[in-house]
């Protein structure tokens, strides 16, 4: 007998029917208090050796729908190895075609990143001698909000924010934090250490751990979108970002990046905090600088294709870069991975991945060395305290 469930951590399906392998009927369910969705991940099991049909029926319904054109869904027997499966986009259906070699498989929007797996990589951070691991406050369900910092920045060092995941169903974001994790807290990688002794990172893989947990692509168990809240944020609906928010007024911010997913764009790029009121010529350059370089370093990046650019003044101001970008006076950016892969540079079987997501987390590492000396807030009243 055929079986699909979704009933684990981060998992996300509706079954309608799933009597014949070619004719598995499913529908992803939206956000807990929201609408928004496009995130599945589920198990399908007794299927061995069958030519399956997978219809998501109701895709067409779905946040992004530009996302499901050229898009490949990924499968997995052991939840480590990712690969591509054979899908296509028709009728305002996703149909995904597979035959499983094993009596399981699994199927997701993307690699998944279970909150397991968030616990060990801040069980294997709080190991190093250079992190101070710290609760800064709980969830709407009452996880724990864990933060990350990484070298000390006593006086007037620079204060490094990085943050991933306030789109829960991003997962390529927190495959992004652990490359840099590992490369930050690697004691033989001469970059690491010299920005070690410079500045502290203050970093945050999962600003969503509730939405993370339910299968959410978009929100948190308030159906608040995190990225919409940095304005007025407040403990009953969107504590995740009041909570970093303080902390980052304790420390102070030189620096922000904010790590994300995109459903439509093949590509990797940076949104920049162009629409806020302070934005000038000295930002305009140092943003320029900084995706120019980060290219150089690292060919999955590019800079030609992105979102429209907002015109000074013009910014929603309850989006994290425009938030901090204007309040703290530093370079504060969105980064943008895809779902899909990139089209400069295609992997046939794997598309974007959680390797290549790491790899492109370490290389900012080099970036961030490069511009150091320009990584400075020039807000007065960006003291700490
Ligand atoms: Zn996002």
């Amino acid at each position: 007998m055929i079986q699909v469930s979704s009933n684990f951590d981060g998992g996300n399906i509706i079954c309608d029917s799933s009597e014949r392998p070619d004719d598995i009927r499913l529908r992803i369910r939206p956000d807990t208090k929201a609408d928004f969705f496009q995130w599945f991940y589920f198990r399908l099991s007794g299927a061995r050796d069958e030519d399956c049909t997978i219809r998501l029926t109701n895709a067409k319904d779905s946040s992004y729908t530009r996302g499901w054109e050229g898009y490949r869904a990924v499968a997995s027997y052991d939840r480590e190895n990712w690969f591509r499966i054979d899908s296509r986009y028709q009728n305002g259906e996703l149909i995904l075609r597979h035959r499983p070699e094993f009596d399981s498989v699994h199927y997701a929007y993307f690699a998944p990143y279970s909150m397991e797996r968030h616990a060990d990589l801040i069980a294997h951070a709080g190991q190093s001698p250079r992190v101070t691991h710290s609760v800064i406050g709980q969830t709407v369900d009452g996880q724990d909000m864990d933060l990350l910092t990484v070298g000390e920045a006593p006086g007037n060092k620079q204060n490094f924010w990085l943050i991933a995941r306030q789109h829960p169903g991003e997962t390529m974001a927190e495959w992004w934090m652990e490359g840099f994790l590992d490369r930050l807290l690697d004691p033989d990688d001469a970059i690491s250490n010299a920005l070690l002794g410079r500045a502290a990172f203050h970093v945050v893989p999962n600003m969503n751990p509730d939405g993370s947990r339910s299968g959410h692509l978009r929100t948190n168990a308030a159906g608040a979108n995190l990225n919409r809240e940095w304005q007025e944020p407040d403990m009953d609906r969107s504590p995740e970002v009041y909570l970093v928010r303080e902390k980052m007024r304790e420390t102070g911010v030189d620096f922000c990046l904010d790590v994300h997913g995109d459903e439509g764009l093949p590509h990797n790029f940076i949104a920049g905090a162009q629409g806020i009121p302070s934005w000038n010529a000295q930002k305009d350059m140092l943003l320029t600088d900084f995706k120019r370089t980060w290219q150089q370093v690292n060919p999955d990046f590019q800079t030609h294709h992105g979102y429209p650019i907002a015109k000074k003044g013009e910014g929603n101001m309850t989006l994290c870069v425009n938030h901090v970008g204007e309040y703290f006076g530093c370079l504060a950016m969105t980064l943008e991975m895809p779902f899909k892969d990139t089209a400069d540079r295609p992997d046939p079987k794997n598309g974007w991945s959680p390797a290549r997501s790491g790899k492109l987390g370490a290389s900012v590492l080099d970036v961030i060395y490069k511009l150091f000396d320009r990584l400075q807030s020039d807000a007065p009243d960006n003291s700490p305290g």
